[in-house]
């Protein structure tokens, strides 16, 4: 019998704000494997100072330069291959691109991608009704609105929209986002790796999906009907 010695090798996509980055490590947690994502490893870069590729990573970092993909690349290939990853891994913010997604192909033997899908509307709503005030208190207008939609509930100071909420700012993100996802999602689909999650759905609801998905993998790999 075919035995998959790492049957974890699990990826999350989705736009901004769907929760995919929460329901990664929900997996992570539940499977006891860890939580990869290209925001932690970039993160913790500096601490590795014996790591050449590390260091060159930080030069960019430093400079406040965009770290060239072919360097994220590695280091995710170099982050899996870790000991902590024998059964796998929950990654997500990555692969970003369709050479990402062929990149790891190459390096790694991906078990199964989840899709959390949010409608684009959704996610406009979920940002562009975002308010804080400068002490980074966060208020929504929708889902947590304060007594008086200009001013911060807690401090009392003025309450603004930061530029990365506004409509037009997440349209084009979400513009990027289907460009580059196309192209992902009918590579995974096309190998039948694809699984998608409707995130619109309650948190609770769409882990359960996940954990669902991931019993009937297990039960196919090991035979049982
Ligand atoms: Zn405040």
């Amino acid at each position: 019998m075919f035995l998959n010695e790492k049957p974890f090798e699990l990826i999350f996509l989705g736009p901004p704000v769907s929760g995919k980055g929460t329901q990664t490590e929900l997996i992570a947690k539940t499977l006891d494997i860890p939580h990869v994502s290209t925001g932690v490893i970039l993160h913790s870069i500096k601490s590795e100072v014996d790591n050449p590729l590390a260091q060159e990573v930080a030069s960019y970092m430093d400079q406040g330069q965009l770290v060239p993909s072919e360097l994220v690349n590695r280091l995710v290939a170099e982050r899996i291959k870790k000991d902590d990853c024998k059964f796998g891994y929950a990654m997500d913010g990555f692969p970003r691109t369709f050479e990402q997604a062929q990149f790891l192909d190459q390096n790694a033997d991906v078990d199964r991608v989840f899709l959390i899908n949010v409608s684009d509307q959704t996610i406009i709503e979920r940002m562009s009704g975002r308010r804080v005030c400068k002490n980074g208190h966060t208020w929504h207008l929708k889902y947590s609105p304060p007594k008086d939609p200009t001013i911060c509930d807690t401090c009392g100071e003025p309450l603004f929209q930061r530029d990365d909420d506004k409509e037009e700012t997440v349209k084009s993100r979400l513009e990027v986002y289907h460009r580059e996802m196309d192209g992902i999602i009918k590579f995974y689909e096309d190998k039948g790796l694809m699984t998608k999650i409707d995130g619109e759905q309650h948190i609770e609801e769409v882990y359960q999906q996940i954990v669902r998905s991931l019993v009937m993998d297990l039960r196919s790999k090991i035979g049982w009907k």
